[in-house]
């Protein structure tokens, strides 16, 4: 086989109900496919297995970038709704997406900027990365995603949605169509921070985004994401139940540790060690919880 023979084959797709046809096809007619968004994952993963490479075999590229479905921000009231093709610049530019300002937040801290003029949601979500900034702020806002296939529409809340290190329960010939993120009360407290070796183009060492609604002194809504330090995407679901139900100036600190403490198992990898991880990951959520109550 020669190298030209594995070129992939592209095809840009102009809707969505064009999109989930093609992907059955390829299903049915057992074509590899692959839906290419924004490329900033797919782009850089491919030139890892060359074409001369016997790994990658010859695929059809559905290019979903210019579907106008997947670009919209919908303001549905106490939730929005961002298409799956939603890049960053939009979230950090759109007066809709600004109801929700950790949106921004988040977006201003992946790569540089033209990684957030093409990278999208959809595909932050797809790639299934521990260390995704995307899926980590969106844990914090009770995101819902939307797949769409030939067979219909089913919803998954995104803390359901992982099984493993890059495993989802998502098919390959289901396309995340749209993300339903909360709109939190206007007085809620929230915080994203990035913890990396530097402030642009740094993959997390540790990332933490949470929202906290406070209704007659007492905590009743609490949501957490934590990034790179485990499998997946941490809900710090201890930390959760500690706060929720209770005053801000009544939680004990150290039992915050301890629970972020039970609820992330860190690595050491090129980017970091696990010690340090537990340490910055207890640090930030303990000074976001100290914060509450002043
Ligand atoms: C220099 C650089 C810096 C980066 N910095 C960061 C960073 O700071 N933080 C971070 O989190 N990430 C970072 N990334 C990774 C990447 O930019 C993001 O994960 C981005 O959100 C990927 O989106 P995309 O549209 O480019 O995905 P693509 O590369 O187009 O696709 C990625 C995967 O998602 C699938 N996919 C795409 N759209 C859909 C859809 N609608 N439905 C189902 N599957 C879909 C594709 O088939 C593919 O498997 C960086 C990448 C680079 C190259």
């Amino acid at each position: 086989m020669t190298a030209d023979s594995r070129v992939d084959v592209f095809e840009r797709m102009r809707s969505l109900d064009e999109t989930v046809a093609r992907l059955a096809a390829c299903a049915a007619g057992e074509t590899p496919f692959q839906l290419l968004s924004g490329g900033t994952d797919l782009v850089v993963e491919s030139h890892l297995a060359p074409p001369s490479s016997t790994v990658r075999p010859k695929r059809v590229l559905l290019d979903i970038s210019s579907v106008p479905e997947l670009s919209q921000i919908e303001d549905r009231g106490d939730m929005l709704r961002l298409g799956g093709g939603v890049t960053y610049l939009a979230l950090r530019r759109d007066p809709v997406a600004s109801r929700v300002p950790l949106l921004a937040a988040m977006a201003k801290d992946v790569g540089a900027i033209q990684i957030q003029a093409r990278g999208t949601l959809a595909g932050n979500i797809a790639t299934a990365s521990p260390a995704a900034d995307g899926v980590c702020g969106l844990f914090a806002l009770d995101a819902v995603i939307g797949l769409r296939s030939a067979k219909g529409e089913r919803t998954i809340p995104l803390v359901d949605l992982y099984e493993g290190y890059k495993k989802s329960k998502r098919r390959p010939d289901e396309l995340i169509a749209w993300v339903d993120v909360r709109v939190p009360s206007p007085t809620a407290k929230w915080v994203w921070r990035k913890v990396g070796t530097r402030l642009a183009q740094a993959i997390s060492k540790v990332a933490l985004s949470a929202v906290v609604e406070i209704d007659d002194g007492k905590i009743s809504r609490a949501r957490f994401g934590m990034a790179s330090v485990a499998p997946t995407t941490s809900a710090l679901p201890s930390v959760r139940a500690l706060l929720e139900g209770n005053a801000p100036g009544w939680i004990d600190l150290a039992a915050v540790e301890r629970a972020v403490d039970a609820d992330i198992s860190p690595i050491d990898d090129v980017r970091s060690t696990s010690a340090y991880r537990r340490h910055v990951a207890k640090a930030i959520t303990r000074e976001f919880v100290r914060a509450l109550s002043g």
